[in-house]
């Protein structure tokens, strides 16, 4: 056996679940027109998948920040920061994190994913507990089997179970990091971040919150699900992503605890990768203004999330738990899914396709994100393209 024989397995399980000609994991945007639009195999394509919430990627403050930045400052920085130096605008961007969520300390990674890595990495080790909602996403268990801290799952979303795990470990509970996300990113279900916040409390543990999805969408702020629950106080870190709702990409990490600057001279996925282009940080800080400066943008997005869950309720599809951005609409079976998948692509419509073990419990969704940046005229659009497919669907039963 080579090493190269467990990839054949990945070209049969493609083979069995595409057929010829459609590689759903594969699809290439040739052009990209606006926050909503690109083109797709020639034909002009209504995206709802792109975690877009805000519409930001093409805001003409962003764009002019990064492009002045890109004249000034060049395209890379080329290394860390530990060894190339930080940027002016690196710690810029921090001290308006830090501003933004009223806490003393922000770290910028390379991504959310390895901010993610990085944090919880460094801050739970050997003799440590991490107690991790069972639907977390993958860079936050691969962070937790890094870590060398014992991993505790409980089950999604569930306090009791959540209870049950703490009330075990005892006395271990003042060295155990519980994990949650804001807003889940597969059904766009939400945290029961006050209870989850009450335990904590109650069991003296301490509590990560990742807020990839929450961020600029939840709370009267924008400041995520920690806001919307009235718990920023008792949440311990927040970690969160600038490629959604900031339209860019990076990651960070925010806290009230002083030893957090401490984490960037030992975290690895800070100290061994290059820093963020100095460009994507000057559109993330005209990002994060516009998050501050533009509610409207947030009446916007929930208004269009509002039509679309509604709308797809109506039409007899099975949805996620709550009303978000993120609307997962659940397919009887893999075959089902990826035919309304191409057929909703047929008609001009992008959505994420999402098998398991990307989706949890086993699920096949067509995954839509919507943005504050959708018209009513393309909700419109991609529900009446929903009634089609599910007349289509009904018709094969
Ligand atoms: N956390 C969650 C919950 C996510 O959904 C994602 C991205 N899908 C990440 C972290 C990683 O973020 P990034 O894309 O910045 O690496």
């Amino acid at each position: 056996m080579g090493i190269l024989d467990k990839l054949s397995a990945v070209a049969d399980a493609r083979k069995t679940l595409f057929p010829p000609g459609v590689d759903p994991l594969n699809v290439v945007i040739d052009e990209i027109y606006s926050a909503t639009e690109a083109s797709i195999g020639g034909h002009r394509v209504l995206l709802a998948g792109t975690n877009n919430y805000l519409g930001l990627t093409f805001d003409q403050h962003c764009i002019g920040a990064a492009q002045s930045s890109l004249e000034k400052e060049g395209t890379g920085t080329t290394g860390s920061r530990m060894a190339n130096g930080t940027f002016a605008g690196h710690r810029d961007l921090e001290k308006d994190l830090a501003n933004f969520y009223g806490c003393s300390n922000a770290i910028v990674f390379s991504t959310g994913f390895v901010a993610n890595l990085g944090v919880i990495s460094t801050l739970a080790g050997p003799g440590d507990v991490i107690v991790l909602d069972a639907d977390s996403h993958a860079s936050i268990y691969d962070a937790c089997r890094m870590s060398g801290a014992e991993m505790i799952r409980f089950r999604h979303n569930n306090i009791e179970d959540l209870e049950k795990k703490l009330k075990r470990l005892g006395p271990k509970t003042e060295k155990t990091l519980i994990i949650v996300e804001g807003i889940y990113s597969m059904l766009g279900d939400c945290a029961p971040l006050a209870e989850v916040a009450a335990l904590k409390k109650k069991y003296g543990a301490w509590l990560l919150v990742d807020e990839a999805h929450s961020l600029g969408v939840m709370g009267v702020h924008g400041r995520g699900m920690a806001e919307a629950s009235g718990v920023e106080e008792d949440v311990d870190f927040i970690v969160g992503t600038f490629s959604k709702s900031l339209g860019a990409i990076g990651g960070y990490c925010v806290s009230n605890h002083p030893e957090l600057d401490l984490v960037r001279y030992i975290c690895r996925s800070y100290v061994f990768t290059a820093s963020p282009s100095p460009s994507t940080i000057a559109s993330v800080r005209e990002a994060l203004k516009a998050i501050q400066s533009k509610p409207e943008l947030r009446t916007r997005l929930w208004d269009n999330a509002a039509l679309l869950f509604h709308g797809l309720k109506e039409l007899g599809f099975e949805l996620g738990p709550d009303l978000s951005p993120i609307i997962a609409i659940r397919a009887p079976s893999r075959e089902k899914t990826l035919f309304a998948w191409k057929a909703l692509l047929d008609k001009g419509i992008y959505v994420n396709l999402v098998f398991p073990p990307a989706a949890p419990a086993g699920m096949s969704l067509l995954r839509c994100s919507i943005s504050a940046a959708h018209t009513s005229e393309q909700i419109s659009f991609l529900l009446q393209a929903f009634a089609e497919i599910k007349l289509l669907i009904d018709e094969q039963e």
